[in-house]
């Protein structure tokens, strides 16, 4: 029998369908995913290698923290995972002994973008704003991301506030959820 992530409570309080979310999250990953693999051939456009080493998890580390939106498409399409152990503490707990991820399909955002070469708003040093760029350092191929075009970067603030604004919607406040305390409930 599948384990829930969301209380009962909770459900009958904010009439949560998991199927639901679950579907609206799907198209949603489906868009970010298609989003990435564009981002991705962008990049390498500029001959640079972004693909991530294979077998590399060295980014699966312990302590991240998803959206309820995100932690419902987990238990919905991995129940069976819940009910297993957790990787030890040092990595994500949702690493297998092969150092492959077990919720792969339904992986939360940061997860599907993490090693993509990123841009984002900051301020420099002397408090002016400025635009930030980086990629995984593992991934970078030796290639000079400020004469990259805009178009090989993801901007994360835009799927930030998209996953904001569903989880104000669906569940009325925004709130972040260990993945490790994912399983066990
Ligand atoms: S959820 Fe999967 S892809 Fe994300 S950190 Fe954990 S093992 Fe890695
Ligand atoms: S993003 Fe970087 S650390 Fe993560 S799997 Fe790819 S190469 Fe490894």
């Amino acid at each position: 029998m599948a384990k829930e992530t969301v209380s009962r409570e909770f459900k009958e309080q904010n009439g949560f369908v998991p199927e639901k979310i679950a579907k609206t999250m799907a198209l949603f990953y489906e868009q970010v995913d298609a989003l990435a693999a564009k981002v991705e051939e962008n990049f390498e456009a500029h001959g640079a290698c972004a693909r991530c080493r294979p077998g590399c998890c060295a980014c699966c580390i312990d302590d991240l923290t998803i959206t309820q939106a995100e932690a419902a498409v987990i238990a919905e399409q991995y129940p069976n995972v819940l009910n297993e152990a957790p990787h030890a503490p040092g990595m994500c707990a949702f690493l297998d002994d092969d150092g492959l991820c077990r919720i792969y399909r339904a992986r939360p955002i940061k997860c599907r973008t993490f090693g993509l070469a990123h841009r984002w708003q900051d301020e420099d040093e002397s408090g002016e704003a400025c635009e930030m760029r980086g990629i995984c350092e593992l991934r970078q191929d030796d290639v000079d991301l400020e004469t990259c075009d805009a178009s090989c970067f993801i901007a994360p603030l835009v799927m930030d506030m998209r996953l904001g604004m569903m989880e104000k919607l669906t569940f009325g406040e925004e709130k972040r959820i260990a993945l490790r305390s994912l399983f066990g409930k």
